[in-house]
């Protein structure tokens, strides 16, 4: 798709990169044109031109909404830095690792494919979709998703929390797990990783936090039990290790202590998903072995 070039379209002028290469030479601002093109639909197609000066081809996200074009553009630098330290960016990968905040409690992942475009202008562009998606799948959602709850965990004000967790929430709320997804895990693992659940449950939690915060604890308590029924296998494990450690008094550990974990599947999960949480190991939740790191890339 060709597209006009005009001061809305890029993300720095010539003389605004320029400054940037030569005052920071490692940064991607520098190197590459960043164009934002509105879509026939209201939502933005956000690309790269000239990452070939890294050896790398040209990225894109497609379907992004207007509020999340900044988002992107993070989110954008940081897989281009990524890439560029692996030395490499192939179609058909997958890229890993913390693209949006210094200390998030979660890995990202995202899959690299071929842009269906066929312009001349465009033609070297992998299009950056959710982990494991065709690039039909457009819109990165789990993506940002997980971009929103890594800023959403260090955001102070709780009422700004709570706004930033309940975008994320609409960007992608999550699935319903099985009822043993989560049970073995180990905080040091990436298996819940893969799909961004970690993210995903971190939002639920900010969440809470944020309306425990405004001492809206009924709605906080609704959330709570939304992400132990989104993932029991999870909340089992969590549930053992804060009896086991926490005693303090206050509404989140009390919370803990009493919930009934079946009880909360059978009233909040889907009909027919239902079912009993797994037995808690006797291992408990953050004593497993750490595996050895999959290989990820699979082209
Ligand atoms: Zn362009």
């Amino acid at each position: 798709m060709r597209h006009p070039i005009t001061t809305d379209t890029r993300l720095a002028g010539t003389a605004a990169r320029l400054y940037r290469r030569l005052f920071r030479p490692d940064d991607p601002h520098g190197w590459a044109d960043y164009h934002c093109v509105e879509q026939p639909d209201g939502n933005f197609w956000i690309h790269t031109h000239g990452l070939g000066r890294w050896r790398l081809p040209d990225l894109e996200f497609t379907g992004v909404p207007h509020d999340m074009c900044s988002h992107a553009h993070q989110l954008m630098f940081a897989i281009i830095e990524s890439c560029r330290d692996a030395g490499a960016a192939h179609a058909d990968g997958d890229v890993e690792g913390v693209f949006s905040a210094p200390g998030q409690n979660f890995l990202q992942l995202a899959t690299l494919r071929p842009a269906p475009r066929g312009d001349s202008e465009h033609w070297n562009t992998l299009r950056i979709v959710d982990w494991d998606q065709p690039a039909e799948s457009g819109f990165a959602a789990r993506l940002f998703a997980s971009h929103i709850a890594a800023w959403a965990e260090l955001a102070g004000d709780p009422i700004q929390k709570e706004v930033m967790c309940r975008r994320a929430l609409v960007i992608f709320p999550g699935h319903f797990l099985e009822m043993t997804a989560g049970a073995d895990i180990d905080p040091r693992d990436a298996d819940l990783t893969d799909l961004q659940y970690r993210a995903n449950l971190s939002i639920y939690l900010s969440l809470v936090e944020a309306l425990f915060a405004q001492g809206r604890v009924t709605e906080a308590i609704g959330y709570l039990e939304e992400a132990i029924a989104r993932c029991p296998g999870w909340a089992q494990a969590f549930r053992g290790w804060l009896v086991a450690n926490y005693r303090r008094n206050d509404a989140f550990i009390n919370f803990w202590h009493a919930a009934d974990i079946s009880e909360i599947c059978a009233r909040c999960r889907p009909a027919g998903m239902a079912g009993s949480p797994p037995e808690q190991k006797a291992t408990g939740f953050g004593r497993k072995k750490r595996k050895p790191q999959r290989a990820r890339r699979s082209a």
